[in-house]
């Protein structure tokens, strides 16, 4: 069982939308949707969900008012100011968001008023689409270790793929260059940039390119709306040649793509259009490649 990885330097780049088609023109796989943060990818592929399960990620601490005693010692102690007094109430109160869970008060509170449990961070599900199995997750709003929920996205992934015998698990990972990115391409077998053809899309990829080569992970590449600027694709191109990342096609601007999210459709689904057609052909590249 292979394990892809579609990554972007930045939102916006059309990843997404090619890794749906990935995962309707891959015929036995498992599909992750690690964009934790925006997750996005229910919204082309239509799951229905099977299995949930809580995200939790470190502790948090809350005061219990009616063993309080008002003494404000968890006040003084809390080092992140999450500790605050309101004045119409006269008690003590913990900010949920900004309590970071050092547990501090609860061990210095003379009244063991403070209880100290664990936080809830956000969900996992397991689902069912037309084109296979669908791991996703949901990050609950201000939650942090997202990078942990990457992870947990891609286990879950793996077991249902060894489950079902899957030849491949398609990662819808998140953009950027940071944690939850080098959680998503730690142990997968290739990574899949998506850039588009401005200054900063290069910029983008040559930061990926760097994250991945400390990975030792191949890198495959395409560039999407090329035609928007033909000269940078070329430099892009070159790019790839310089630095051994395996240059597997370029995606038209093509009207269809909008279409074919307004749909609720992949793009592969939609029509048999220029960018259909192309993204059929860079997946017939990276199968014949890697997969
Ligand atoms: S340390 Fe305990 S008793 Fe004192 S204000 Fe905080 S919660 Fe209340
Ligand atoms: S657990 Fe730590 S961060 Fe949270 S309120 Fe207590 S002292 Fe502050």
């Amino acid at each position: 069982m292979k394990e892809l990885v579609v990554i972007s330097g930045k939102g916006g780049t059309g990843k997404t939308s090619i890794t749906a088609s990935f995962a309707v023109l891959s015929k036995n796989s498992v599909v992750a949707d690690c964009d934790v943060d925006a997750a996005d990818l229910f919204l082309v592929l239509n799951p229905k969900m099977i299995t949930s399960g809580k995200f939790i990620s470190g502790k948090k601490a809350s005061i219990i008012s009616e063993k309080c005693l008002s003494c404000g010692k968890c006040f003084y102690l809390c080092k992140f100011d999450a500790v605050s007094y309101d004045d119409l109430t006269g008690k003590y109160v913990i900010c949920d968001t900004a309590c970071e869970g050092c547990g501090v008060c609860a061990a210095f509170c003379p009244a063991g008023a403070i209880s100290f449990t664990e936080r809830e961070c956000g969900e996992w599900f397991i689902s069912k689409t037309s084109h296979g199995t669908m791991v996703h997750a949901r990050l609950k709003i201000g939650a942090e270790n997202s990078g942990k929920l990457v992870s947990l996205v891609r286990k879950i992934a793996r077991e249902e793929g060894v489950k079902e015998k899957a030849e491949k698990i398609i990662v819808d990972g998140p953009p950027g260059i940071g944690c939850p990115v080098i959680a998503s391409v730690t142990g997968s077998d290739a990574v899949f940039a998506v850039t588009e053809p401005s200054l900063s899309g290069k910029h983008d990829l040559e930061r990926v390119s760097e994250l991945v080569g400390h990975f030792n992970l191949p890198l495959f590449a395409c560039v999407n709306k090329w035609d928007v600027n033909p000269e940078i694709t070329l430099e892009i191109e070159k790019f790839c040649v310089k630095k051994g990342i395996f240059f597997c096609g370029k995606i038209p601007y093509d009207k269809n793509v909008t279409k074919a999210q307004i749909e609720g459709k992949s793009v592969v689904e939609y029509d048999e259009s220029p960018a259909a057609r192309e993204i059929s052909k860079i997946w017939g590249n990276l199968c014949g490649k890697i997969l």
